[in-house]
């Protein structure tokens, strides 16, 4: 029986090289230069393939791509690869970007990231319960449990319009998820400005406006409403309070709250203008 090998010579675009398989770099002999917009390779295989699988085959998740170019033309995931074939594989990227690259030639693309709605609401997997409680400090609308199972992940994020935050790359590739975002940092706080920078939710900060633990609305309520349900002193330190009716806990602004107020000042810029207290 003839084996039939095809060759094809990918380029992963901007972003896209970071997730990059380190193990698969080294085999497939691939050489990421500093300062290199794209990184650019060979590679061969005998079965039948559609793009998807092979993009992810090097580690890259299908929803961190925007843009799949086969010998110049726009494709979906569903494109099965021939030999010879060219393999550009972008991620979201500017206009500008477009214009600079498509300059010479008559270029139609197709997105395959899906449009973000005006309000951007998350889902994240059990392992950024961190990063959950700091983003519904600032008023974000993300669903969280800390026993949710990938199936229910992904039904959450179908049924409610919420983009799936992971640090899960196999969650990712799964072919039923259609909007989600590996986040590359590991620390907390780099997470925070990281999610906010990438979404693009500066304008969005609304302080003490959620639950920290079920992500509900919460609303202000007078002193005399939380008398008896916190301590003597927090009661006479503090004038605003502020209560979920879903879990019952009553918030005011603490010292979690202003710490993180002067993290943003110092590390995002000026946002105090999005500060209610
Ligand atoms: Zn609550």
């Amino acid at each position: 029986m003839r084996v039939l090998y095809k060759k094809v010579k990918l380029n992963f675009w901007a972003e896209l090289v970071d997730l990059l398989d380190e193990k698969i770099v080294k085999l497939e002999g691939i050489e990421k230069k500093y300062g290199e917009n794209f990184v650019s390779f060979f590679h061969e295989f005998i079965d039948k393939r559609n793009v998807k699988d092979l993009i992810e085959s090097f580690g890259v998740p299908h929803t961190e791509v925007d843009v799949i170019l086969i010998d110049g033309r726009p494709v979906r995931f569903s494109y099965i690869i021939e030999d010879k074939n060219m393999v550009e594989i972008f991620p979201k990227l500017s206009e500008n970007f477009w214009q600079k690259y498509s300059s010479d030639k008559e270029l139609k693309l197709i997105h395959l990231k899906p449009k973000l709605s005006l309000h951007k609401k998350f889902v994240c997997d059990v392992h950024l319960g961190k990063l959950v409680k700091k983003l519904r400090m600032l008023g974000l609308d993300v669903y969280y449990k800390n026993d949710l199972s990938d199936e229910q992940i992904i039904n959450v994020s179908k049924s409610e319009k919420r983009i799936i935050l992971t640090r899960d790359l196999g969650l990712l590739k799964r072919s039923d998820v259609k909007n989600g975002y590996f986040v590359r940092n590991v620390e907390v706080n780099e997470q925070v400005k990281e999610v906010l920078h990438k979404f693009h939710l500066s304008s969005e900060i609304k302080f003490l406006t959620r639950c920290l633990e079920c992500g509900d609305k919460i609303k202000k309520v007078s002193k005399n409403f939380v008398k008896d349900k916190i301590n003597l002193r927090t009661f006479r330190y503090f004038d605003e309070f502020y209560y979920c009716s879903n879990c019952e806990k009553v918030f005011w602004c603490g010292s979690h709250y202003r710490a993180m107020k002067n993290f943003l000042n110092n590390t995002i810029g000026d946002f105090k203008h999005y500060f209610k207290v």
